[in-house]
This record gives C-alpha cells, structure tokens and sequence, in this order.
C-alpha cells in the first residue's frame, strides 16, 4: 500500500523468520495456495464489487479507496492468493490431509463486506473459506473467531441472518470501523473492551460471553480471524494484550475445536503491526497450533 504503510510485505517476512528462529518452520508442512475463483468469491462478494475492483486497479501508481486503504497494480493477485489460501486452508483440514491451518496471508479480510473494500481488506478471506466449507462439504454449523483488535464489520454484514455461521469478535469500544459511541447491530457475540483493557478482564469476557455461546452452537468448523493488533506493543490499538494473551485464545480455540468440530481449525491472519509483537505471537500461535 506504499512506503510507510502498516500494512507492509515485511509482516509475512518476520513470521516466517520467526518460525525459522524457533525451529519450528522445517516442522510444519507447507501448501502453496491456489488463486480464488469467481465462483468462491461470489460467494460472499456482488459481482458488480468484483467487477468494479478489477476496472479501478491501477496499471502503475495507486489507486485510492479511502484515507487508509490504497491498490498498487499487485494488490487483486495478492488477494487472490490470499482468498485462496482459505479455501485452499478448509479443503485440508475437512478432508483430513492436515489437522488444522493457517494462511500467512495479506491483504487482510475481514472488513471487506459484500460490496466495499475498506480498512486494507479487498477479499472477505475468512468469509470466502467459511461460505466454501458450507457449500462444497453441506457443513451446517461454522463458528469464526475474530480476535483481532478491530471488529470484523466485513464477515458480520456477510453472514447477517445466516444461522449457519456465527461470529465471535472483540474489539476494542469505539475503535475504527465502529463510529464512537455505536456498537454492532448484527447476530454476532461481541465483546466490546474499553481502551487499556489487558490480561484479566479479556479472560474473564472471553470465559463468560464466547465460551458458553461456543459451546451452545458447537460449531463444525472453527475459523479464526487472527489479528495481533490488540498487542500492548502494537501502536493500532490501545489495548493491552500480551503475548501469553494470544496463547491463551489459541488454546481456548483449540479446545473449542477438539470439543465440537474433531479439531479442525483454520486461522486465517488479520492485523498485527507491530512486527516485532505480531513475530513473537504468531509464530506462537502456529506452534499451539502443530502442538509443538
Ligand atoms: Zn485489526
């Protein structure tokens, strides 16, 4: 998105580094991700939003969508993988090849609503996986966990009504893309933080509002919009996560997983842009993830 944008190439880069430093990359297996299809995207996206995106990206230079978000000429071939790499992500997990998954993916996706590209996201790549899973495999419950710092206004206006995907997303109170003092109309299971919240009274939230909604609807497949932006290091968010926080989610997921869905788990990442906290967290993730 141009030089000096948080939303940089180097956040894939420090969490593979990451994984390298740990020993753990050699460990994992790999999956190069296809491009998304018209089909899958159409799923979740109008065809008009798609046609649009493809007329108004730029031969060179930038193209403006709003104040933060911007598309090089590079930018759709980059969603596509990333959309992609959802799809790519569920197929694995529901067939049994791999346990559970995540995309090192950018741009990120959860903003992207059916019809507009907002706060850097393009394709809705959560969402895409989700729709793919309940279309190619007649799964009748998903359950996506957002735990990034911003909530996941794009996935929320897609599954609106859809009893068959239920949202779970934190998200720091009057925070972008909320306006102040508004909160989400939509059937998700919020958790909305004052600026400052950390360690207590994110469990504590997570324990008494995701949990038991969780295991009420006993979801198929658990999807998780990962985002490292609530870091007490990440300079997105004023909120106060620590890294033992995102292990601690990670493990609440997995065990959601274990419990409902035979462990099958796919995170797709969001935010994080604190690269040194969004390195650290993430590749410790992925580790609870392998169960390394
Ligand atoms: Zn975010």
């Amino acid at each position: 998105m141009g030089p000096d944008h948080p939303e940089c190439f180097q956040r894939l880069d420090v969490i593979t580094d990451m994984l390298m430093t740990l020993r753990v990359l050699d460990l994992l297996a790999h999956s190069e991700a296809p491009t998304v299809s018209k089909e899958e995207l159409l799923r979740v996206h109008d065809a008009r939003y798609l046609d649009d995106l493809e007329r108004i990206l730029p031969d060179k230079g930038y193209t403006n969508i709003d104040l933060d978000t911007r598309m090089c000429p590079n930018t759709l071939k980059a969603a596509r993988y990333a959309a992609g790499s959802a799809v790519q992500a569920v197929n694995e997990v529901i067939t049994g090849q791999a346990k559970n998954a995540f995309c090192a993916v950018r741009p990120p996706g959860h903003h992207a609503t059916s019809d507009t590209a907002m706060g850097f996201c393009f394709y809705n790549n959560v969402a895409i996986g989700a729709a793919h899973a309940i279309a190619e495999y007649d799964l009748e419950r998903v359950a996506i966990v957002d735990f990034d710092v911003h909530h996941g206004n794009g996935t929320d206006e897609i599954f609106a009504g859809d009893e068959r995907v239920r949202l779970f997303s934190l998200y720091e109170t009057d925070l972008f893309p909320m306006e102040r003092g508004k909160e989400p109309e939509g059937d998700g299971v919020y958790i909305s933080l004052p600026a400052g919240t950390g360690s207590e009274a994110l469990r504590a939230a997570v324990e008494t509002t995701w949990l038991p909604a969780l295991e009420d609807f006993k979801p198929q497949l658990l999807m998780v919009s990962a985002g490292f932006d609530a870091h007490v290091q990440d300079d997105m968010s004023s909120l106060a996560f620590l890294d033992a926080d995102f292990q601690w989610l990670t493990q609440a997921c997995l065990n959601v997983a274990k419990r409902h869905a035979q462990g099958r788990l796919v995170s797709v990442l969001e935010g994080g842009y604190d690269l040194e906290s969004l390195a650290r967290c993430a590749a410790q993730h992925i580790k609870q993830l392998a169960d390394l």
